[in-house]
């Protein structure tokens, strides 16, 4: 296939370019230019606050003011582990401003996961929460960390702040018999700082410098830290506004329910809303009475989503008391799109839900189903403009026959420069500029693209990757367990759901509900296995491996059954 979409799809070129020119600029100037162009439209909307884009720039400044003054310069790590708050959104634009690299953190990790995160990434500051504040101070003595900001929700709140902050960290770091003693600060106290240094604003390539390492889960165990420059993020963003063309700059008002931390939340959500000038809604954690409510009054005109999120929503039963017409465009993303959520939402709402597909390796988005043009159901549907997407034999590289199953691979701007300090994990998934994204996939005859199953096992609950690697390495560690695998079986609501499988160490017995409580004390919520089976043994290959599918086809088997 040449560059960018088949050239048979007239409807879709008609529609959306083939090829798009793409600005030199660094991530962050589309917040200077919101700023300039729309500076007292509302930027963000949290928690009956708002403030516009002026307070939005300023605070963006004066943070990254902050952040030179701690010492941070071009190329250094730092961490935001924060959940969807204006601070997540003026860290992460202070520390691209200043040619940093943000590594974004989800604040529901525990100890081994944080640690590996802080630990591989380098992050010489983090910025967290003061509810996560405990398990960073946890994981200090194996990271390289020099500062810890802590902010709270209620910095940003018209409340009177009442805020418990946490134990000094000098007392925690004499306990710890850590070596260096980082400095603990508290945001509202660095950003009142009278006599804070000018702002030195050094050149950035945006070619070439990073604005992110995104760690996502690898089949290792361990989780990888994906390369992504200014050029890729502002590639997928200018690729997503050919794509939505009829979005208005500063007149579009857009629900981030989706993580920051996560890949598609920052680029789909937050960098987009940026480079629109929209209002942002945030919303910290999902809750669907808030989410009625905020959309009812707010009136937003996107909201970008997972599956579930629509599932929850249009099964909602005080649905009918809310109106959520507003909403003109969803994309949906993260897992497949059952084809009755999609036409009773539009349903509705009147707007559009389309599926499209992406990977933390592309920024995320490579594909996407026409928003006005032709849409197929149960299809990822076409390559953004100047990406090509092929399906190959995973071993040559070679094109399958079209309509056959084989690994999907994609080519464009957006694709990653490689995993940080891997380079053997780089070449594989890169091949002369290739991206072998994993997943199994089929082409129709018009050029639409399906996800068939993952080559990778990674499990997709409620939208959250769950790696079955690191989930059982977990229970291996528990005494009782010989032999486990974790698999993701079909659920309606979540997608698919983590369960165990467990072999017992002769004597030794344990019950469902402790390795339950087990995991939950080691791993954040969402990897914690909902269902567990004790077996004899799992069935396994010749190699010794364990065959995962064989479970998850047993399953399926007797779900049909029942
Ligand atoms: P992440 O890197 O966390 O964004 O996860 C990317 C993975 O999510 C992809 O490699 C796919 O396996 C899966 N995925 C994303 N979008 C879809 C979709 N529309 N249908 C099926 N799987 C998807």
């Amino acid at each position: 296939m040449s560059a960018g979409i088949p050239p048979w799809l007239s409807h879709y070129e008609k529609e959306v370019p083939a090829s798009l020119d793409y600005p030199d600029i660094p991530l962050h100037t589309y917040l200077e230019n919101a700023y300039k162009c729309y500076p007292d439209h509302t930027a963000i909307y949290f928690m009956g606050k708002t403030m516009t884009y002026r307070e939005l720039f300023h605070d963006m400044q004066l943070f990254s003011r902050v952040l030179q003054q701690l010492g941070v310069k071009k190329g250094d790590r730092v961490a935001i582990m924060l959940p969807n708050c204006p601070q997540a959104v003026i860290a992460y634009y202070a520390v691209l401003h200043i040619g940093a690299v943000a590594v974004l953190t989800n604040p529901m990790y525990k100890k081994r996961e944080l640690e590996h995160q802080l630990a591989d990434s380098g992050a010489k500051i983090i910025v967290c929460l003061d509810l996560v504040y405990s398990n960073v101070v946890s994981v200090l003595p194996r990271t390289d960390l020099e500062h810890i900001v802590v902010t709270a929700i209620k910095d940003y709140l018209p409340f009177p702040k009442n805020v418990m902050y946490p134990l000094k960290l000098r007392k925690e770091g004499v306990k710890l018999h850590i070596p260096r003693e980082p400095y603990v600060s508290y945001w509202d106290d660095l950003m009142k700082q009278p006599d804070l240094p000018e702002l030195e604003k050094p050149y950035i390539d945006s070619k070439e410098d990073l604005a992110l390492l995104q760690y996502t889960g690898g089949t290792t165990g361990l989780s990888k830290g994906v390369m992504l420059t200014h050029a890729n993020l502002v590639a997928n963003v200018e690729q997503a506004r050919a794509w939505f063309h009829r979005s208005r700059r500063g007149a579009e008002c857009i629900l981030a329910v989706l993580p920051f931390f996560h890949v598609y939340g920052m680029t789909a959500v937050m960098n987009f809303a940026i480079l629109l000038a929209a209002k942002m809604v945030l919303i910290p954690k999902f809750d669907l009475a808030t989410v009625l409510k905020t959309v009812n009054r707010l009136r937003p005109t996107m909201f970008p989503g997972a599956p579930p999120m629509y599932v929850a929503l249009i099964n909602h039963p005080d649905l009918k008391k809310y109106d959520i017409r507003s909403i003109k465009a969803c994309i949906s993303g993260a897992a497949p799109l059952p084809r009755e959520v999609q036409e009773r939402f539009e349903a509705i709402t009147g707007g559009r839900l389309v599926e499209g597909y992406g990977l933390t390796e592309a920024s995320p988005v490579t594909h996407a189903n026409p928003i006005w043009g032709r849409r197929k159901n149960g299809s990822i549907g076409l390559p953004f403009p100047d990406t090509e997407a092929k399906v190959v034999d995973s071993e040559t590289g070679e094109e399958v026959p079209q309509g056959e199953v084989g690994e999907l691979i994609v080519r464009g701007p957006q694709v990653m420069r490689g995993y940080w300090n891997q380079p053997e994990e780089s070449d594989n998934a890169l091949r002369d500029g290739w991206l072998y994204t994993g997943d199994m996939a089929t082409m129709d005859e018009d050029g639409y693209f399906y996800i068939v199953e993952r080559k990778k096992d990674v499990i997709v609950a409620s939208g959250f990757n769950v790696y079955p690697r690191e989930v059982e390495e977990v229970l291996y560690e528990h005494e009782a367990v010989k032999e486990c695998t974790v698999a993701g079986i079909p659920d309606e609501y979540r997608g698919e759901t983590v369960k165990a499988y467990i072999v017992l160490k002769e004597k030794k017995d344990v019950s469902a509900e402790e390795l339950e409580a087990f995991c939950r004390e080691r791993l954040a919520a969402f990897k914690v296995p909902r269902k567990y089976e004790f077996r004899d043994e799992l069935p396994k290959a010749l190699t010794g491996k364990v065959l995962r599918r064989v479970l998850v086809e047993e399953e399926k088997k007797r779900m049909q059954e029942t």
